[in-house]
């Protein structure tokens, strides 16, 4: 074989044709464009049809096939089947709504596959050292906090109690393994803290059985009377109290726990001081109601999310940890293959710590781009003023549900999270039940608007969580007729 001829037997994954490959990447930028302006005409959610899925099963292509054919499948079986949390519409769950600067980030941060995690003297560690520098003095957290990016706040928790965990066994966790703990560690948070907090407490070898679940007020807030007869009870029955969930902003009614209370608690009875931001958190920005997360900066640490209200494309959240040398005595760990912390140049040189010392994951996306390039496009004050007219929003919808006799609000609005029913005189509760879940099925198959249902207080109620930068006021005008007309319809 001559020299020109081995060459060419050698492949790579890049374009064949880089003209068209270029064409066809102009036309997806464009077409994503205007999927995004023309969002609102478009209805917010489409049932995938059963050709869909069967349209995924098979196995590996063993051969290539076209750029341009691969678009045209995602165009026809991908695109239109979307969760539709983008749409204006769209305030089922608790779901952010992403930006277009967003995109254009997550565009620049593949085409350099950048990945964030080891390394010293690289760009990308210096933007997520600022993000998490900003989400401080955003959140009015200390200066001196370490913090992390991380896939969202599930993750975020995870690596809190984790930090919590270490931080208070009161032996090396690390070393010894929780099974040679010597005394059983217990945690509390409300019953309506989230699911990822029991996860996190699975996960960690805690046991579900230590997560003491407390009862919550008339206002879905952590009852304090309850936590510390739980904690004193749990003492005398010789278990160890080692932390504190508070909720700030929980996913069924965004009810926010009484912080600085849960802090005092903490600080008497010697606990950490996790506070579960997820959504939350960013009412810190929100100039007419940052009072109500007041306490949350006495946290010992904080997760909350980016891809929920700060509206960033999935996946960000972040967590930050007060005292800097737990959160790193908690992660840090230097194989021979990953040392560092040699000398002034390189890669490996000194000047910011691995963010690798201060997670479990060691290779991330550059998750900050995102972050960085949308905040400082609009800047704070309009991220502020926008989560400002999202709790506007709850409290105009509340209004409008308050004002309609065919319809009931489950609690008052303490956030951006309103629960209302569909309710008809003579017709029994569990018959509304069943007649308010119809009515989200129907909404989201009409697809003009998508909310989902909770159970309260054991009754089904509609929820709308708005954590969303493109609804407007009569978004919710049009949510209110659809429902007493779905409802006469159907009651
Ligand atoms: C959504 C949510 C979580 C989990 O966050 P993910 O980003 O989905 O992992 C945790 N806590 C609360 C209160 C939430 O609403």
């Amino acid at each position: 074989m001559n020299q020109a001829t081995e060459a060419r037997s050698e492949e790579t994954l890049d374009p064949q044709d880089w003209e068209a490959m270029r064409a066809l990447g102009h036309r997806i930028l464009d077409d994503a464009m205007d999927y995004l302006e023309t969002l609102r005409d478009r209805p917010v959610w489409e049932h995938a049809p059963p050709q869909v899925k069967a349209h995924f099963a098979g196995p590996p292509p063993p051969g290539p096939e076209s750029p341009d054919e691969v678009y045209r499948e995602y165009l026809e079986c991908i695109l239109p089947y979307q969760l539709g949390n983008s749409h204006p519409r769209f305030w089922g769950w608790v779901a952010g709504s992403g930006t277009v600067m967003g995109m254009f980030a997550e565009l620049l941060a593949a085409s350099t596959d950048a990945v964030s995690g080891a390394f010293s003297y690289v760009s990308n560690n210096y933007v997520e050292f600022q993000i998490v520098d900003w989400c401080k003095t955003l959140l009015r957290y200390p200066p001196t906090a370490t913090g992390l990016l991380t896939s969202g706040c599930s993750a975020s928790n995870l690596i809190a109690l984790a930090v919590a965990r270490n931080a208070l066994a009161g032996f090396d966790v690390r070393s010894r393994g929780m099974t040679n703990a010597p005394q059983q560690m217990t945690l509390y948070c409300s019953e309506e803290a989230h699911s990822s907090i029991q996860k996190a407490v699975e996960l960690l070898g805690f046991g579900d059985d230590a997560l003491r679940r407390i009862p919550v007020n008339e206002s879905m807030q952590i009852d304090l009377a309850a936590l510390k007869a739980a904690i004193k009870s749990d003492r005398a029955d010789g278990f160890r109290p080692v932390c504190i969930v508070g909720c700030a902003g929980t996913t069924s009614t965004a009810a926010i726990d009484d912080l600085n209370a849960l802090a005092d608690i903490c600080a008497e009875e010697g606990c950490w001081f996790h506070v579960d931001g997820a959504c939350g958190a960013w009412t810190a920005i929100a100039p007419k109601y940052n009072h109500l997360v007041a306490g949350m900066e006495r946290a010992d640490s904080l997760a909350f999310d980016l891809h929920k209200w700060m509206y960033l494309q999935y996946p960000i959240g972040c967590v930050l940890v007060r005292n800097a040398d737990e959160h790193r005595r908690a992660f840090s760990l230097t194989p021979t293959y990953l040392a560092h912390g040699e000398g002034e140049h390189g890669l490996t040189g000194i000047d910011v710590p691995w963010l690798s010392d201060y997670g479990f994951e060691l290779s991330r996306g550059f998750h900050a781009l995102k972050a960085w390039m949308t905040i400082k496009e609009h800047g704070t004050e309009r991220y502020g003023r926008i989560i400002e007219q999202n709790i506007d929003q709850a409290h105009y919808l509340a209004g409008l549900v308050t004002a309609a006799p065919e319809l009931e609000l489950a609690l008052p609005v303490s956030l951006n999270i309103v629960n209302f029913r569909y309710v008809r005189p003579g017709m029994s509760d569990a018959a509304l039940d069943r007649l308010n879940k119809r009515i989200e099925t129907e909404l989201q198959e009409q697809g003009t608007v998508v909310v989902s249902t909770v159970t309260l207080r054991g009754r089904n109620y509609l929820h709308a969580g708005i954590a969303n930068h493109r609804s407007r006021r009569d978004d919710f005008d049009l949510l209110v007729r659809e429902v007493i007309r779905i409802g006469d319809g159907l009651a």
